[in-house]
């Protein structure tokens, strides 16, 4: 995919460096996870692999265990958060899919109850 921004100036690559400020709520050694700063949702938290990966069109067999890790906090963030009936979990991918920060994200929501369905 043309126009996916390098590593140099990424706002995830610097909030996980600790040189902007987040509100944490998750790390391990290849994840961090934040509260987003404009919540779609009581819940809304942002998780992030460690490692720069611009986007879903990046994912490959050498970084794919990156994605794993990031479900994996999923399930951890959702139960610690409480969202035992449910959540949704969003990727958006380039300029078609509405992409603001180009280093991969998943947004998890929850808190509440999502009537809008896309798909
Ligand atoms: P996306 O539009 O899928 O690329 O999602 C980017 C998300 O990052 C948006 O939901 C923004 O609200 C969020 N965001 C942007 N800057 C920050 C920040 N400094 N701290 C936390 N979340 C942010
Ligand atoms: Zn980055």
């Amino acid at each position: 995919m043309e126009n996916c921004c390098k590593k140099e100036d990424c706002l995830f690559c610097r909030i996980i460096a600790g040189e902007i400020p987040s509100t944490k709520v998750y790390e391990d050694e290849k994840v961090f996870a934040f509260r987003d700063i404009n919540p779609q949702a009581p819940v809304h938290i942002l998780i992030v692999p460690k490692e720069h990966v611009c986007c879903a069109d990046a994912i490959d067999g050498n970084n794919s265990h990156l994605v794993a890790a990031c479900f994996e906090a999923v399930a951890k963030i959702a139960k610690a958060e409480g969202l035992t009936n449910g959540y949704r979990v969003i990727n958006n991918c380039g300029e078609d899919g509405g992409q603001t920060v180009r280093h991969l994200h998943f947004h998890l929501l929850g808190g509440r109850k999502f009537r809008e369905k896309m798909i």
